[in-house]
Parts: structure tokens; sequence; C-alpha cells
């Protein structure tokens, strides 16, 4: 690998937010080398046949609402490079002791109609709350995905908010999931669906956010859907890829960044082994903050307070995961009315509560609450006729204090990692008994695995960071660096660690682009600097 002497920027690592500022920036002309440390670009968006050749497994994340939904992904248009977006039959499924199930589907009479069966006016309730969605969602995810403040979508949200209920509105983006929809709904099928959703960040219940992120996915749930790439999660990363090399771009893989080149201030190029890369323009680091502050820069090239403000920085919690091929669908004790993508389980909405607090207090879950994706449900091409590609993950804490299932330790060797695995299995037995006789291959990987296979996921955390009210917008990664610029001038923080955070939408990677575009208009290109060999070794 012989990698160009000079360009004019270098994007770190082409998670999604690399992928879509490296994009951005070749789309103005910009000759822009994408650094991949991995084999293959994605980050948290690749798919693998490790398990089964004939089955493809998602190695991380799986669903994108936000990619459907965001003006981001949208904007590169990513069917021209091959992308096919497919559906399950039903969005959501949360089965239920009794054998019902609470159930998400695309078509609003349907999900209206059963939460009807499960409680009579529900379905009118959940009707008024669509109808709400669709006068003023579109303008608050735009503001969302956009650097804060959000003059033009927060301005358009505003005009829309009367319409809406105002303030009353306001009030309940802002509660927690646990009153959010208080006085609104009388079965708790919809409370299941709120709460299962809200967690699937880690703000607690009755935390105030934990109401807009549970409204935000069933509302997208509701009018995008939560759909996946044909073929596996890893191509839409290859479509953004595909788009990027079309516009110029040049990508390279198994190039670690080890080291970021500061002079007088400013970012002048990466070590990547034993080469240098000079930049005439700017750095876009779709890295982890950790990485970031005090590694590829070291904390002596920065000013002090972000040395002390980086102490505080929280990530979120672990996450052990479990892929699966099984040689037939799963065995649902009932089968659900419509097969969903995306299946919740946990007993009730106390043990989602519970769950939640044992993770907070440093304990392994004893009945941990499942997210689940059944594959080739929702899309086909995922294994052969009549099997099925499976996957269930859980959260764990990032510092193990106890067990409260029993005696593990959070070292998580290979034979905890079974253990736990076990008792995830047994959850998901409990509701479709038979299931473990369908197991042709399961993989477990742990934290470190996760990791080991995508850095920015310490801990086996998922979304860059706490997505605690206080550590984000204006406080995300920390306070005083809530934008995409750092304190070294041409270096901007491209990943899920900037606002607004986790999951699919490019709006970090988008947000940095814009910002390195807008600062370069007030600069002259310069000429690369002339790095000597010595540096940053
Ligand atoms: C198990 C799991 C399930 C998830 N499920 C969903 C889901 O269903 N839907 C959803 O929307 N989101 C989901 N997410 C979250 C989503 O995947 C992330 O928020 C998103 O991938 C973040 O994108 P990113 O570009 O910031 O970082 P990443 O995707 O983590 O990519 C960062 C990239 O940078 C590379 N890199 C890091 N350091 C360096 C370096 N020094 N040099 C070179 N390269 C480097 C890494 O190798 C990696 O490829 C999930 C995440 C996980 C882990």
């Amino acid at each position: 690998m012989t990698l160009p002497r000079d360009v004019d920027a270098v994007v770190i690592g082409a998670g999604p937010n690399g992928l879509v500022a490296a994009n951005r920036l070749a789309d103005a002309g910009w000759e822009t080398l994408l650094l991949e440390a991995q084999p293959d670009v994605g980050g948290a968006v690749r798919s693998d046949r490790e398990l089964h050749p004939d089955f493809v497994s998602d190695t991380f994340s799986a669903f994108y609402p936000m990619a459907a939904a965001s003006r981001v992904i949208q904007g590169l248009h990513l069917e021209d490079y091959g992308l096919r977006w497919r559906h399950a039959p039903a969005v959501l499924g949360h089965p239920r002791g009794d054998g019902s199930w609470a159930m998400l589907h695309r078509d609003v009479d349907i999900t209206a109609s059963l939460l009807d069966d499960d409680h009579p006016g529900d379905g009118a309730a959940w009707r008024a709350l669509v109808d709400q969605w669709q006068r003023i969602g579109p303008s608050l995810v735009d503001a969302l995905v956009t650097p804060f403040p959000p003059l033009g979508p927060g301005l358009r949200a505003m005009i829309k908010l009367p319409g809406v209920g105002g303030l009353s509105f306001v009030r309940q983006l802002l509660a927690p999931a646990s009153v959010a929809l208080e006085g609104k709904f009388g079965g708790d099928a919809a409370r299941l669906l709120l709460a299962g959703n809200a967690l699937h960040a880690d703000i607690a219940l009755d935390g105030s956010g934990s109401g807009f992120l549970g409204l935000l996915l069933n509302m997208l749930g509701q009018t995008v859907g939560f759909p996946v790439p044909e073929g596996g999660a890893g191509k839409l990363s290859d479509a953004m890829r595909d788009r990027f090399v079309a516009q110029g771009g040049a990508v390279v893989c198994n190039a670690e960044v080890t080291k970021i080149i500061i002079a007088h201030g400013r970012a002048v190029g990466v070590r990547v082994h034993d080469q240098l890369v000079s930049v005439r323009r700017a750095v876009l680091a779709d890295v982890a903050a950790e990485h970031l502050y005090g590694r590829l820069v070291g904390f002596d090239e920065l000013p002090p307070r972000v040395r002390d403000k980086m102490a505080a920085f929280r990530r979120d919690p672990g996450t052990v995961k479990v892929d699966y091929a099984l040689s037939a669908p799963v065995p649902w004790r009932t089968p659900p009315p419509y097969p969903p993508g995306t299946v919740h389980i946990s007993d009730s909405y106390q043990e989602l509560v519970t769950s939640f607090a044992q993770l907070s207090s440093g304990s392994i879950p004893d009945r941990p609450f499942l997210l689940m994706g059944q594959m080739t449900t929702a899309d086909p091409t995922r294994s052969p006729a009549g099997t099925e590609s499976l996957w269930a993950y859980t959260h764990v804490p990032q510092r193990v204090h106890d067990d409260a299932g029993g005696k593990l330790t959070g070292i998580w060797d290979a034979d905890e990692a079974e253990q736990f695995a076990d008792r995830m299995q047994n959850r998901i037995e409990q509701h479709a008994p038979g299931f473990s006789q369908r197991i042709i291959a399961r993989r477990v990987l742990t934290p470190s695995e996760l990791e080991r296979r995508d850095a920015n996921l310490i801990g086996g955390s998922i979304n860059g960071g706490t997505a605690a009210l206080d550590q984000q917008v204006i406080f995300r990664p920390i306070p005083g660096l809530g934008r995409a610029n750092t304190p070294i001038r041409g270096l901007y923080l491209a990943s899920a660690a900037a606002h607004p955070g986790g999951s699919v939408h490019g709006a970090c990677g988008m947000n940095a682009a814009r910002a390195a575009l807008a600062a370069a208009r007030l600069a002259p290109r310069r000429r690369p600097v002339n790095i000597p060999r010595s540096v940053g070794s």
C-alpha cells in the first residue's frame, strides 16, 4: 500500500459518517483520501458470512429508519449505486406472556386496528399521534440532523408547532417515556412499543429525552418503516463507497491512522504505519472522541480544558450480540399476526425498567431486554428459502459490579460469553419453544470482540457515547466543543461522538464536511507541508 504524499483532505474511518463526509468533500471537488483501519469499509454497517457461507449476518447494525428519513442519506441517491431497501411484513413485534403481540405495522390502519384489539380507543389515539407527527415530524428530523442551532428546520418546526398543540407538544417531547403517553392509551401494547423503542438508547424510561426517542422511532417505523439493505447491511456502505470512488475519491483499507500531525495549531497530515500524508485543507476524524483527544492528537497539543472535560466523557453501555443461522423461522409460541423484522423481548414494562436499573447500577441483567432481528423475514436474500438469519443483542454494563442472574464477572472470556448467550437464548426459548433445535450455528460477539472489529465501539458501546441529555447537542462530545470543529484548525470530529450522536443518519459526517468546506471558503488553499519523517512517529 503506497499512499499519496498529499491530498486536499483525509477522512479517517469509513463508517457511515466517514463515508458521508468523504462523499460531500469529493462532491465539492476536493481530492479526498478515505483511510480505514479494517479490511472493509462500513464501520458498524457491515455484513459477513463467517457464521455459515449460506447466511448473511449483519455484523453490527441492521435496521435503518434514520437513514430512510435523513435528508443527508437521501441526498446521496444511493439507489443509483446499487442500494435497494427491503421491508419485513411488519416493522416491530413484542410478544407478551399471554401469547398476544404488541405490533407496529407500516400500514397505520393495521397498527390502529391491532391496538384497538388490545384496548378499544387506542387505535384512534394512535392515529392522532401519527397525524400530529406527519405535520411536524419531518421538520423535527431535519432539525436533528442539522448542526445546532438548526436555524432553517427549527424555524419550520416552530411554524408548525401551534397546529400540533404548541407548548403541550414540546412538553410531551421532553417528557420521560414513563409519562409521555399518560392518559392517551388504555392498553399496554402502545406503552410497550414506546418503552421498547426508547430503550434503543441509554436513557432511563423516567429520564427526560426517553419519551422523544420512543416517539421518534415509533413514528419513523409507522411512516418510513425499519428498512434493511437488500443483501446485507454492508450493501449500504458499499453504495456509499462506490459513489465516493465515482466522484474521484480514493479509499485505502487496512490503513489505521496512528497520529494526526499538528503544526502551528493546524492539522497538516496523518501518519499510517510508516507513511505520512500531508493535507492541504483538512482532516476529518470518524473516530471515537477518546481516540481523537489524547491519542491521535496528544493532550499536550490541546488546550488543558480538553483533557479535563474528556475525563468526564461517558460511554453508553456495552453490548453482547448473538448471531444465528436457523434451519427454519423462529417457532413463536403464538405466531405474530404479521411477521416483524425487529422483535423486542421483555415480559413487561416493569421488567424493562428493572433491567435498565440493573445496567445503570453495574449489574449484568438477570432477564436481559433483547432486541432481535429476523433478517430473512425482512429480506429473503439473506439465507436459503425456509431458513432464518437472526440476531439478538442486549446491553451489559461498561464496568461490571455484579451479576443479577448468576456469577458472571464481566471479563467476557469464551466461557462467560457462552453462558450469557445461553441466558439470552433462554429468553427466546420461553416465547418460542423449540428455538434451540433450529440452530445450525451461533456466534457470540462480546464487547471486546465488537471493539476489535471497529475501534469506535469502545467497550462494546454502540452510540459513540451516552445519549443522556447532558452529553447531547452543545454538550457533545464535551461542553464547549459541541460542533464538528475542534480546538485544532483544519481538524473536525465526524463520528457519532459528535451531535446528533449514534444511529445511521450521516449527519455527524455531513456536519464535519460542511464545517471544513465553510472554513476553506475563507482561507486560500495551502501548499502541503513537507512533514519530516521523524514527526508523529
Ligand atoms: C451492535 C450494533 C447495533 C446497531 N444497530 C443499529 C441499527 O439497527 N440502526 C442504526 O441506525 N444504528 C445502529 N447502530 C449504531 C450505528 O451503527 C452507529 O451509530 C454508526 O455506525 C456510527 O457511525 P460512525 O461512522 O460514527 O462510526 P462507525 O460506524 O463506528 O465507523 C467508524 C470507522 O472508523 C474506523 N476507524 C476508527 N479509528 C480509526 C483509525 N485510527 N484509523 C482508521 N480507521 C479508523 C473504524 O474501523 C470504523 O470503520 C448499531 C451499532 C452497533 C454496534
